[in-house]
């Protein structure tokens, strides 16, 4: 099964190519608007993980089905909006 958004053990799932790792979503702090196949979700979302490199810092935006990584991602891919990629478990 893929989607480009899941719920896995309780929480939003999708897959960033910026950070190459699912990011997960607490369902009680992000409204979804329920389109699974072209989600979008109302907050931003932010991770960070300085073990990777200091500062790391992913900002992204999720709009019918595309990311939208904003200027202060310290990754490659700030400034660009990207389509989310299906994934799932093999
Ligand atoms: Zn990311």
């Amino acid at each position: 099964m893929l989607g480009k958004l899941r719920m896995i053990e309780g929480n939003l799932v999708f897959f960033c190519p910026a950070c190459q790792i699912p990011h997960e979503l607490t369902p009680s702090y992000f409204d979804f608007d329920g389109q699974w196949a072209s989600p979008t979700i109302s907050q931003d979302i932010v991770y960070v993980d300085n073990e990777r490199c200091f500062p790391y810092h992913c900002h992204s935006l999720v709009r019918n089905g595309f990311i939208e990584f904003l200027s202060d991602c310290t990754h490659d891919l700030a400034n660009t909006t990207v389509p989310m990629r299906p994934f799932g478990c093999h």
